[in-house]
């Protein structure tokens, strides 16, 4: 605004100079310049990241009020001047004005507000102007006048379009028309400064459908784009004013509300919503005569301001979030401090697993499998890792991360490889071992690469004429693959491998699953024993798990036999193999080979 007043303003005083009109012509710049640097102070002023909303749309009602005021200004210098032809102040005048409305065009296009008035208050007096000349170049410049004003008008409008497009395209979400991730990384950025001058809580419910993927990847992204849009439109309906929900990219959308002064209200509020959410996420969609369900897992993080960036609370909510779809979906979790040292836990076990498998750190234990008379029939092989950091890592904690990094598949080819290695040695040792059990994870077996590793393993270590069965256990989560596992099955079946379903009796799969899968063997979850001397129905239980091997004629291993009384419950009814501490524990290779020597 200043250097846009410096060159009009030297010309008004330069003349004026000369026509006696110096007083006013300075008098009327040094006004100019005053409200310029009113200007300059508003524009120091601005900080688009640290204004909260309130605070920035009165920065904006300042600012307009000072322009409306600085064109007016320049309308009324045009009127006092414009009079003066003999002095020739009368051109500057006209220029000025011209001037002013290219600048207003030019400048404040993205308002419409602003330019509108603004241009009709400096373009229709300067018609006005020629049009009262009253000859014909006067008539001519009316026409030209008023040509210009069209011009400039056309001009600013077809900015206005084109910048309200760009601004809408670059903070909201294409598909779904509502806000985007940068567009609410920034409104919550905001949203702290106001928590931060209030002292208020407010809280994330960050948002993922659950398994959308097969969605996609079965019926095709049409089908998964429609899907999305009506879990917007269900949110949107259903959320109170001054709730705001974003997409943060595929099916992940991020909901912020009101503030709340005291933080009990505002949990409250955050589960009654997300338990809302919840429930109408869950109703039935229909989508090209197909009928979809698909739930929901939220994770909720409460945010005040506390020094943490906007970041940090997206992140949070997302630990709680991942915490759900760990604990099986289809609910809401609130994110808390345990939660963050787990995820960093993990995160370190993650990076020092990557180590220990290449250094081959993580060892094998053998645990006996016996028969009544304690005589070995079979062994487990266990995983084992000491590490310097965090001592004994129990492979319940580094199985799950080995399987969500993908690590699995180098982990379990080395570990089934060792296995047959330890078997190899044992062969040639004269001892005779009717099972080796393995455990496999779903994600290690359902690999594209398995059977090939298995094979290669087979052939390498397992020709010569050994009379131990491997077999491998996997759990009834397998069903969770599809319909694939039954053939993946039935290819390693083809190499002299059995297969066991581990943990029997605790997963969600259906008996006529169960019988279809080409299996041999049942291994009764250890959690089932622990409880026979403590409940009567576990006895039912054991008793049925043993009545359905009995039926579909596959082989029982009991595990975590801990009690001579357990181990009696089970003879009485009919098993005949036997794992647990009552025996020995998981142990080294060579303490197997004394068991196994002073036990048979
Ligand atoms: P699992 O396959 O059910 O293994 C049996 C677990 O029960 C072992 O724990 C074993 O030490 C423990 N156990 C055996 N007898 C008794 C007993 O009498 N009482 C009690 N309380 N526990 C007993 P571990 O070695 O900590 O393994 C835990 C789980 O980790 C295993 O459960 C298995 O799911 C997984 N896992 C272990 N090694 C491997 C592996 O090489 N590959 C894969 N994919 N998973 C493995
Ligand atoms: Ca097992
Ligand atoms: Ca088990």
């Amino acid at each position: 605004m200043i250097v846009l007043s410096l060159f009009p303003g030297i010309a008004y005083i330069l003349l004026g100079w000369f026509n006696d009109l110096y007083i006013s012509a300075l008098f009327w710049y040094v006004a100019v310049m005053l409200v310029s640097a009113r200007g300059y102070y508003l524009y120091k002023n601005f900080e688009l990241q640290k204004m909260s909303e309130a605070q920035l749309v009165s920065w904006y009602k300042k600012t307009s009020r000072l322009l409306y005021f600085f064109f007016l200004l320049w309308l009324v210098i045009f009127l006092i001047y414009v009079p003066e032809s003999e002095s020739g102040m009368h051109y500057i005048a006209i220029f000025t004005e011209i001037g002013a409305s290219t600048v207003a065009a030019a400048l404040l296009f993205p308002d419409k507000k602003l330019y509108k008035p603004i241009l009709l208050c400096l373009m229709v007096p300067l018609a006005i102007y020629f049009f009262l000349i009253g000859t014909w170049y006067g008539y001519v410049l009316t026409a030209f006048a008023l040509t210009l004003a069209w011009v400039l008008f056309y001009v600013a409008n077809g900015s206005n379009t084109l910048f309200t497009r760009t601004i809408f395209q670059s903070t909201h979400d294409f598909l779904t028309g509502i806000f985007n991730r940068q567009y609410f990384v920034e409104y919550l950025q905001k949203k702290m400064s106001e928590l931060k001058q209030t002292g208020e809580y407010s809280y994330l419910l960050l948002i993922d459908l659950d398994h959308f993927k097969t969605v996609n990847d079965s019926l095709g992204h049409d089908v998964g784009d429609q899907l999305l849009k009506e879990v917007v439109k269900r949110m949107q309906n259903n959320l109170a004013a001054g709730t705001m929900v974003s997409r943060l990219g595929g099916d992940e959308f991020i909901i912020t509300g009101n503030n709340f002064s005291s933080k009990k209200e505002c949990k409250e509020k955050a589960l009654h919503i997300s338990e809302q959410l919840l429930s109408i996420l869950k109703a039935a969609y229909i989508i090209d005569q197909h009928h979809l369900y698909i739930s929901a897992s939220i994770g909720v993080s409460l945010i005040k301001e506390n020094g943490n960036s906007s970041l940090d609370f997206i992140k949070e909510a997302d630990i709680a979030m991942y915490e759900v779809k760990d604990k099986g979906r289809d609910g809401v979790f609130f994110f808390d401090e345990e939660m963050s040292e787990r995820v960093e836990r993990n995160i370190l076990l993650e990076r020092f697993l990557h180590l220990a498998i290449e250094e081959k750190q993580i060892k094998l234990a053998y645990q006996p499998q016996v028969n009544k008379f304690k005589k070995v029939t079979g062994v487990e092989v266990l995983a084992r890792w000491e590490t310097e950091e965090f001592g004994h890592v129990s492979p319940e904690e580094f199985i799950p991360i080995a399987e969500q990094t993908g690590l699995i598949i180098e982990l379990g080819n080395y570990i089934i490889e060792s296995a047959f290695i330890a078997l190899d040695d044992w062969h040639k040792n004269g001892l005779k071992i009717r099972y080796m059990s393995i455990n496999l994870s779903a994600r290690q077996m359902m690999h594209h690469n398995f059977i090939n590793d298995v094979t290669r393993l087979v052939k390498k270590y397992y020709t010569r004429n050994i009379d131990t069965k491997v077999v491998f256990e996997i759990t009834e989560s397998i069903v969770a693959e599809g319909s694939n596992v039954i053939d993946v099955i039935n290819k390693i079946k083809r190499l002299g491998i059995q297969f066991s379903i581990d943990d029997f009796g605790t997963g969600y799969s259906s008996l006529s699953y169960i019988r279809r899968l080409p299996i041999d063997e049942i291994k009764i979850d250890r959690h089932f024993i622990s409880e026979l001397s403590k409940y009567n129905n576990a006895e039912e239980m054991v008793n049925t798990i043993l009545h359905i091997a009995k039926i579909f004629n596959l082989a029982v291993v009991a595990e975590g036999v801990e009690t001579e009384e357990q181990k009696n419950f089970l003879i009485e009814h009919g098993c005949k193999v036997f794992q647990g501490y009552l025996y020995s524990k998981p142990v080294s290779k060579d303490e197997f080979e004394q068991f196994y020597l002073s036990n048979s």
